[in-house]
This record gives C-alpha cells, structure tokens and sequence, in this order.
C-alpha cells in the first residue's frame, strides 16, 4: 500500500516544461506542444543499438535536484534533452514526496557524440540511460548525504533462488516509473524479470491509479537480465530528429 504521504501528492507540485497529457496509444499522436523543448540543433541519429550518434545533447549534472551522476569524470552523461530533462523532472518530484529519501543515481546514458558504447549494446543515440533502483535503506538518507564517486550501482536486488531483495523500494520506484510515462515520451524500462513480476504484485496494491494508467506502465517493463542492480529507461525518439528510427511500442 502506498504510504498516506505518497497519497497526498499523487500529483507532484513540481513544473516541468511540457504538459503532462492524456494517455496517448501512438507518441506520433501527440502535438509537438506536449513534448519537451528540444534544442535547435539537438538531433538524436540511427537507432538504440546500431549506428545511433546524437548531435549537441544536454547533459546530466554531477548532482541535481533528486539525483546523483555515477562517475565522476561524467563522460557517459549525454543524451537528448528530453531524456535529462525527464528524469531531472521525475528525481525531482520523487524527492518533494519523499523528503527524506537518498537521489535517484543516475548511472551511463550516452557519450557525447553517441556512438557505440561497449559493455552496452545500445545507450548509442541519446535515448537511454541506467539509473538505480530506489532503497528502502535509502529512506532515511537525505539529500547530499551520499557522495557518488564510483562506477558501480551496487548491491543486487535479485537475492539467490531469485527472491527480491528486501532493500527495493517498491513504492518510490513505481512512483518514478508512472512519473516518466506519464510524459507519453517512455518507450521502455528495462529490468530484470524477476524485478518485472514484483512490481507486476505491487501495482495490484497501488488503488489510487487508474487500471489504464498502470497498464501503461506495465506494459513498457520489459523483463531484459542483467538488470539487478539497476533499470534502463529508454524514450521513443524525438520530433525534429528525422532520422531516429524508432522501436515498435511495446
Ligand atoms: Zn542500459
């Protein structure tokens, strides 16, 4: 059950540039007001996972409001604006409800010009960044308390026999997750299967959002292993890049 804090601020304070819309079937729908401000000369190219590259990106600070970077020399922080501005703008209002919870950690997205990217097979046009599961024994770590200067997300919330670590955040997680397609911009989330079917119990808790509304979410979590430690959000591709090849919606 979400805490009577999360219930009071269903509907964040917080402004973002762009309208929070309707649930749209087909992003290709939405009228250009709805999306994000996109720079003049931004351009995210090619696909996630093949001869993708991204022109004049925006960047995720080392800290912001809600969020730490990983990595400190941050050469992994570029993708489109819509991607840094979405999940500054979700860090954001998780953190006005939680108060007392730790910043989201926001780990490799793209490099500055794109590109391929190994370990990972997309992060290659702008589009896709890994950010950490929320912790329950972040709860009571305030803002500014951690210092992220590592590579690493950490500890796993898949435990052996694949039972979930008591340590996920549930409620904030989810709290993120319907936050950022409310934005009608998510293409996917990625995590593990074993994550996927938690939350899959957990929205059956969750009474004050609407079957619709959860099923959009739901929908976008793709059960993708190698995602214990973290999850992988991935945006549909932005107007005015004409030659992002976009993905099926799922
Ligand atoms: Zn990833």
């Amino acid at each position: 059950m979400l805490s009577a804090c999360a219930q009071e601020h269903q509907s964040p304070s917080v402004e973002f540039q762009g309208t929070p819309s309707p649930i749209y079937r087909n992003s290709k729908e939405i009228p250009e007001e709805f999306y994000w401000t996109v720079g003049a000369k931004e351009q995210a190219r090619g696909f996630y996972s093949s001869q993708g590259s991204l022109v004049s990106p925006s960047q995720f600070l080392m800290k912001g409001k809600g969020y730490l970077k990983l990595r400190p020399q941050n050469q992994d922080g570029y993708g489109t604006h819509d991607l840094v501005r979405l999940v500054q703008w979700a860090a954001e209002a998780v953190a006005a409800i939680y108060p007392q919870g730790e910043p989201l950690r926001v780990g490799s997205a793209s490099r500055r010009q794109g590109g391929r990217f190994p370990p990972h097979s997309s992060h290659q046009n702008g589009l896709d960044v890994d950010l950490g599961y929320y912790l329950l024994s972040g709860r009571q770590k305030s803002l500014g308390v951690l210092s992220l200067n590592t590579y690493s997300f950490g500890e796993s919330m898949v435990k052996t026999n694949n039972v979930v670590s008591k340590n996920l955040d549930l409620e904030r997680t989810w709290v993120f997750f319907k936050l950022v397609v409310s934005s009608t911009r998510v293409s996917r989330i990625f995590v593990s299967p074993t994550i996927r079917k938690a939350f899959f119990r957990y929205s059956k808790q969750d009474l004050f959002t609407s079957l619709e509304e959860k099923e959009e979410v739901l929908r976008r979590l793709r059960p993708e292993p190698g995602h214990n430690t973290h999850f992988h959000l991935r945006l549909d591709c932005p107007p005015r890049s004409p030659s992002c090849v976009d993905e099926q919606a799922p």
